[in-house]
């Protein structure tokens, strides 16, 4: 059993500085306004950033020379600055080491955002949650690694020049226990050019341990983005000891709320089960994992099986190949589409579990 505690308000310890993609619309405008600027700044400053994922000011030659400087110094400050580049790894203004991981395939290319430093949730087999919650990121910060992928990807630095296509929440952090700046950073993500970057809201992911009061929050913020849940077992008392917030909302609870989400967005959700030998992986499991999401969200419902990754001085395992085999089997002869989700970025300690933005 865990012996962490939950945490679920971070502590405060100043605030990162004021940034362009904190921003809507009309604060954009009145910023701009309140610099003595042009109303029309705002949209330019807003398509170098979002269109143009610049944060260059002598490339800005729209804007005069003079303006420029004041527009790029308070609206623009240097949020993250690149630490190590395994893949792509970030601190923050103040120091705070955060991790942000972009996966390029053939076909796509994803970005794992952290929605905060390290992460209050406590789950035992995983690293972040391991070691803490130090700080809620802002808006901005979460935005600025978007476009930091989004820079890399189109720039040729991860194979050849791309697009960004994905954004899962799914690095450091509890998306839902940074609620409001985890909303607004997924619609800058999504709003048109240049209010944002214009990607799909089904081509965005929001991963959480099972927050129930907050999925129905979600669910009514008119956003169609694809909820997953990390779900790891299908009964309370594993559960429990699993995703320690169980102790607060049930898998009947969190099942509930998934449903009012996949109705209310009519999105697919996605199910999280990390497969640990002799722990979760158990034929009657399988079974009741399939019976239960059957029944809650029937055609509603995909399960990614991921193979545990190791963490440091965990004691658990990932299941055996047979027993993984055998799992998938089963969830999907319940009606449940079941996949194993391929697993990256082990080597390097930026695998699912892994972000503990430690030395390596
Ligand atoms: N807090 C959110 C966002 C993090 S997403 C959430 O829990 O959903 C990170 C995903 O990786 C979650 O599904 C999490 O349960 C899973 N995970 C954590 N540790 C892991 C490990 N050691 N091996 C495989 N998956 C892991």
């Amino acid at each position: 059993m865990s012996l962490l505690p939950l945490v679920f308000s971070a502590p405060r310890r100043g605030q990162p500085p004021r940034h362009l993609a904190d921003l809507s619309a009309e604060q954009r405008a009145e910023a701009v306004a309140a610099l003595g600027e042009k109303p029309l700044r705002a949209k330019q400053l807003s398509r170098h950033y979002f269109a143009r994922l610049s944060v260059d000011a002598p490339t800005m030659t729209d804007i005069p020379q003079r303006a420029r400087a004041a527009l790029v110094t308070e609206l623009l400050p240097p949020l993250l600055t690149e630490v190590r580049a395994v893949t792509c790894d970030d601190g923050a203004h103040d120091g705070t080491l955060l991790e942000s991981v972009v996966m390029r395939y053939p076909d796509r290319a994803t970005v794992c955002v952290s929605s905060q430093a390290g992460c209050g949730m406590a789950c035992p087999f995983c690293a972040t949650g391991q070691g803490g919650l130090r700080r809620n990121l802002s808006t901005a910060e979460i935005v600025e690694q978007v476009r930091a992928a989004a820079a890399m990807v189109r720039d040729g630095r991860l194979g050849p020049p791309g697009r960004l296509s994905n954004v899962v929440f799914m690095g450091m952090g509890e998306p839902l226990a940074n609620y409001r700046r985890t909303v607004d950073a997924v619609r800058r993500i999504c709003d048109p050019v240049p209010l944002g970057f214009g990607l799909s809201q089904r081509s965005v992911t929001v991963s959480t341990v099972g927050l129930a009061p907050a999925i129905r929050r979600l669910a009514g913020e008119g956003l169609a983005v694809t909820l997953a849940v990390s779900l790891h077992a299908p009964d309370d008392e594993l559960r429990d000891e699993l995703v320690p917030v169980n102790t607060r909302w049930k898998v009947a609870e969190v099942l509930e709320a998934a449903r009012d989400y996949a109705d209310r967005t009519g999105r697919r959700v996605s199910v999280e089960y990390a497969l640990i030998r002799d722990v979760n992986d158990q034929p009657w499991r399988a079974d009741l994992l399939g019976t239960l999401l059957h029944r809650a969200l029937g055609p509603l419902v995909h399960v990614n099986a991921i193979p545990l990754n190791p963490t440091p001085g965990s004691r658990w395992d990932a299941s055996p190949k047979q027993a993984e085999q055998e799992f998938v089997r089963r969830v999907n002869a319940a009606g449940v589409p079941c996949t194993v989700r391929d697993t990256r970025g082990r080597e390097i300690a930026a695998a699912c579990g892994q972000l503990a933005a430690a030395d390596r």
